[in-house]
């Protein structure tokens, strides 16, 4: 299923043995692993202790424009576009073979390169990656256009072509999940692509794009660039060559490439930007089972989602009870090294998020927030944070207005139902919202109130391939995963013909 959980076991001392190693750090254009043009590298860093991982090729403007050559190449030329559906739904579906013969050292990889627990990556996001090929796979060969009525004296039609090359941006949050809801629906519908992981989180992409390879993606189709925002990124979204762009990260680098996209080709663009979701907990609560369901929402992956809860909204009547109970859980909350089993919270990517959300603790303390628990660094190296919890938090601090992107909790009171919709609506994001209740007419009522792309009513970060996702307001344009980002690959050409017998002669001629 789509559901992230797992069990959270005694912590087992030895690490799990991840027996990886990084043989892909090269860029992929045109089906061949090549160093950038300028020869330059970057580091990429373990988040356990800040140590060197890897060197991989640093992708600037001109392994960009190679890039972005080598795609539009294989869909102008290229088999990819042209070939039966029938059959590029088959590569898809060997890769997600592919990827479930490698799910625990591609698991290994995505937990070293950005410090998720190994079982979370291994039970749940490399699984639900596979899940996702396999159902764009199936989206291949069902993807049509209409016989539309229109006057009567004209057959017409609608071909749904694949919109050309896409150009891609992802994050390291979840580096191969990302990877994966861009590159199955544009790689469904017959698109080429050139994709730009996150800087912090490199080598997933490349290892599961060897796989691709494997399973018979012709070369060309997919280009994976690793490199910095404002040279690759910039370089990618402003391309003149680039038919479509679809970029997923913070609300102020979308605005940047939105206006990049529109000063260059006003190529269409999807965004897919940052929250601050309100979990509104209602009184009728079972207070353990909201305060489990509300610390999930927002410590899991280290607080690192931008749909994460992030602003605790806990009914009055059971306000003291939540905060003491939410406080224990956030300590027996199990942090350490990733590796281990059991492990619940493993370090925050890089110093600049770690340093930031420390910043963001501190603003909290200094507006007068009850800081219950945590609050400071874990452990003596590398960028792990304790899990930390605020009470008494007021709509105006700092830490219930941004999105702090770690692991904080901000727990705020309310009253009533009227005021708590006010409230949660009155933040520029709306991507996604929690509701704890067993009250039907409560739950109908927050659901249509909310303006947020995602309601999950007693659940919460439920992922399904075919559920779609992303944001109202600030949080971005468009939707991905299910049915819905087909179109966003997809362009409609309305083909009209003239009938020499519109249907009223065809009739009169039989009469005759
Ligand atoms: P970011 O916006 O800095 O980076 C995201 C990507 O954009 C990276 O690949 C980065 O290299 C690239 N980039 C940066 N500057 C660029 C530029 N000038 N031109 C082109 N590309 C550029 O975000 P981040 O800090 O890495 O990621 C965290 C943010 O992403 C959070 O705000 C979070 O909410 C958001 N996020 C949103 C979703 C979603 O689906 N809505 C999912 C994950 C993360």
């Amino acid at each position: 299923g789509g559901i992230f959980r797992y069990s959270t076991a005694a912590v087992v001392e030895e690490p799990i043995n991840p027996s990886v190693n990084v043989n892909y750090t090269q860029l992929l254009i045109n089906g061949q692993f090549v160093d950038a043009a300028t020869g330059k590298t970057f580091e990429t860093l373990d988040p356990r202790t800040g140590n060197v991982i890897a060197s991989v090729a640093e992708g600037d403007a001109e392994d960009v424009n190679r890039a972005v050559s080598a795609a539009r190449k294989a869909f102008d030329e290229g088999p990819w576009p042209r070939m039966s559906p029938y059959e590029r739904s088959k590569i898809l579906l060997r890769f997600a073979d592919l990827l479930e013969k490698h799910n625990d050292e591609i698991a290994a990889l995505e937990t070293w390169d950005n410090g998720k627990p190994f079982e979370q990556a291994a039970k749940a996001e490399v699984p639900l990656v596979i899940r996702l090929m396999r159902y764009y796979a199936g989206w291949a060969d069902k993807i049509h256009g209409l016989t539309v009525p229109a006057d009567g004296l004209h057959q017409v039609q609608t071909l749904h072509e694949p919109i050309g090359v896409a150009g891609q941006i992802i994050p390291w949050n979840f580096p191969l999940l990302m990877y994966a809801w861009k590159i199955g629906p544009a790689l469904a519908c017959g698109n080429t692509i050139v994709l730009k992981t996150a800087e912090q989180t490199p080598l997933s992409a490349l290892y599961a794009s060897k796989l691709l390879h494997e399973a018979g993606l012709p070369p060309g189709v997919l280009n994976v660039v690793s490199g910095y925002g404002p040279t690759a990124g910039a370089a990618l979204a402003s391309h003149m060559d680039v038919d479509k762009l679809a970029f997923t990260g913070s609300t102020a680098t979308g605005k940047i490439v939105l206006q990049l996209a529109a000063r260059s080709n006003l190529k269409p663009v999807t965004l897919e930007l940052g929250g601050k979701s309100p979990f509104i907990v209602c009184e009728d609560a079972n207070v353990d089972e909201a305060v489990e369901l509300a610390h999930f929402a927002l410590f899991f992956n280290q607080g690192q989602c931008c749909c994460a809860g992030s602003r605790t909204f806990v009914h009055e009547s059971i306000y003291d009870e939540f905060v003491e109970k939410a406080k224990a859980r956030a300590l027996r909350r199990t942090v350490g090294d990733p590796f281990k089993a059991g492990i619940e919270q493993g370090p925050q990517i890089d110093s600049d998020q770690f340093e930031k959300i420390l910043r963001y603790i501190r603003s909290g303390v200094e507006n007068g927030a009850t800081l219950e628990t945590g609050g400071e660094r874990f452990g003596k190296e590398g960028f792990f944070i304790k899990p930390t919890v605020f009470s008494n938090v007021q709509d105006g601090m700092l830490i219930a207005q941004d999105e702090i992107f770690g692991p904080v909790q901000s727990i705020l009171k309310f009253k009533d139902l009227g005021e708590v919709i006010r409230r949660a609506n009155a933040t520029s994001y709306g991507l996604a919202a929690g509701v704890f209740t067993q009250n039907l007419d409560t739950a109908n009522t927050l659901t249509r109130a909310l303006k947020v792309g995602t309601v999950w009513i007693n659940c919460f970060d439920v992922f399904d391939a075919a559920i779609p996702f992303g944001g109202y307001k600030m949080s971005g344009h468009g939707r991905e995963k299910g049915i819905y980002s087909l179109q966003n690959y997809l362009q409609v050409k309305a083909v009209i013909t003239p009938l020499k017998n519109p249907a009223c002669q065809v009739a009169r001629i039989r009469q005759s």
